[in-house]
């Protein structure tokens, strides 16, 4: 069964389905939380998986984050994007 690939969680074999995460990261000088961010998900485990134009993006937001210097800095992503 090849045609089911990519939907299928390959940690526990739940469904994975289209929803939204938050993104943290720790910038040792401060910390960013990005909230929103589209994301599968998986209906069982919870594991998440954030897609390449979404990972792009959110690289830049942290880049920018970095920048701020900011101690903690929390933004939501469709916000972010559409203020790039
Ligand atoms: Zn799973």
């Amino acid at each position: 069964m090849t045609s089911d690939q990519g939907s299928r969680c390959p940690l526990c074999g739940g469904v994975k389905a289209p929803g939204m995460t938050t993104y943290t990261v720790d910038l040792g000088s401060g910390v960013i939380v990005i909230r929103d961010v589209p994301a599968m998900v998986c209906e069982r485990c919870g594991e998440e998986w954030i897609g390449a134009d979404t990972a792009r993006t959110l690289e830049g937001l942290v880049e920018a984050a970095r920048r701020s210097k900011r101690q903690v800095e929390v933004v939501a992503f469709e916000a972010a994007v559409t203020a790039a």
